[in-house]
């Protein structure tokens, strides 16, 4: 037999814990019918994109030259689809961004795959904060780097700075944020961007190199906090962006994002080479042309996310009601309470008998937490609610 590479088949062999407990929750409802099976397991938005995606999909098949609607783009991405982009963050953040600041990609898991690429080197640290999504472990060692997780302050999942300055070395390149973040549903304060600013502001100065801020943002429109959010690079300028419209505009099978690097990134013109240096190692070639043309024309533009918000609120009253505790979700479409045992893998096998599939926290590096994705019909949450309380009931909880 041929000899692979032993951490790819690895890689390939085993799957994710989410998407195994997809796998279960589908072969059940084969078994028992969907209407007796409530998976709360993946992040696939539930709301349909905008009509004007589909809108804009016939109009652009009609109208534009075929050869140019299929054809491949620049590796970057189109240029007038770019400078779209950059107006459309201009006139929202009041920065200045042009078209050459801007890598297309396939969703956010090609952007943060060149970002971290364009980054590692041999020895390299990425620190991240636990719960964190799993993918950023496999991303961070194929770029060559190793993950360090700075463990989650669970009060409210709020980054902690202190332990954030414990994992810090002279060895970080970078550090990786998500926000509004998957599996928690929180939202980064201003308090704390600026607090995490200040740190990486004197850690970069104290180590003589900069450490990156890569802020990974697919929820960025998924919040429900009256306040914007903060917008990080305004706060840090050695961040970079990595986007996606798999989330804000229910796309994730058509993989598009980007990673933005603005220019008060230290080295600009080296990053943004070695981010396109990057794709074209990894052999992205350029992202789906025709999805490139469809985001150019819907800045701003968010499927309908008052269903998730809905949903939420329904959900997290009625979990708290029951007892169990669960750090405030503003943003996304996850819940993260706390398992009323430790063993957060035996809870989730518990829940199973009732036909409720859940993530057990280990997966996000973070034990005793249970993700709860609640991107469904919200039909589905007031028919499993009846589960939930059982096994609130089975655990004595809110007596
Ligand atoms: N980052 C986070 C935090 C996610 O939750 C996901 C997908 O669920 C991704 C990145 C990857 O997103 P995409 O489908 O756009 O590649």
């Amino acid at each position: 037999m041929a000899q692979l590479s032993p951490r790819m088949v690895a890689l390939g062999t085993a799957r994710s814990e989410i998407r195994e407990a997809f796998a279960f929750a589908q072969a059940r409802a084969a078994e028992v019918g969907p209407e007796k099976v409530d998976d709360f397991s993946i992040g696939n938005p539930s709301v349909p994109a905008p009509e004007r995606v589909g809108e804009l999909v016939k109009s652009l098949t009609e109208e534009l030259d075929p050869v140019l609607l299929h054809g491949y783009t620049p590796a970057q991405g189109d240029a007038n689809v770019r400078k779209a982009l950059a107006e459309d963050l201009n006139a929202r953040f009041g920065t200045d961004y042009d078209k050459d600041c801007f890598y297309l990609t396939a969703g956010a898991a090609g952007a943060l795959s060149c970002a971290l690429t364009a980054m590692g080197c041999p020895g390299d640290r990425f620190i991240t904060f636990a719960p964190y999504f799993p993918e950023y472990k496999v991303f961070a060692e194929s770029a060559g780097g190793e993950l360090v997780a700075v463990p989650a302050r669970i009060s409210d999942f709020q980054p902690d700075m202190e332990a954030l300055r414990s994992a810090l070395t002279p060895n970080t390149k970078a550090v990786l944020i998500n926000t509004p973040n998957n599996p928690t549903g929180v939202v980064y304060s201003q308090e704390t961007i600026r607090a995490l600013a200040d740190v990486l502001t004197e850690k970069s100065k104290e180590y003589g190199h900069p450490i990156y801020l890569l802020s990974d943002e697919p929820y960025r429109e998924i919040a429900y906090t009256d306040e914007p959010l903060p917008w990080v690079p305004s706060y840090y300028p050695n961040t970079l962006v990595c986007y996606s419209y798999s989330k804000s505009l229910s796309l994730p099978g058509q993989r598009i994002g980007y990673v933005l690097v603005p220019r008060t990134v230290e080295d600009f013109g080296q990053v943004y080479a070695a981010v396109c240096g990057a794709g074209r190692a990894l052999g992205y070639v350029c992202a789906p042309s025709l999805f490139q043309f469809v985001v150019a024309k819907c800045g701003g533009l968010t499927s309908d996310i008052s269903v998730y918000r809905a949903n939420r609120d329904l959900l997290l009253d009625s979990l708290r009601a029951m007892g169990y505790t669960c750090a405030q979700p503003d943003g996304a479409f996850y819940l993260f309470p706390q398992t009323p045992e430790p063993d957060a893998a035996a809870f989730c096998e518990r829940a199973k008998k009732y036909d409720l599939i859940l993530v057990s926290g280990d997966s996000f590096g973070c034990p005793g937490h249970v993700r709860v994705s609640y991107c469904v019909p919200t039909e589905q949450i007031r028919r499993a609610l009846p589960k939930f309380r059982a096994l609130a009931e089975e655990y004595g909880l809110g007596r």
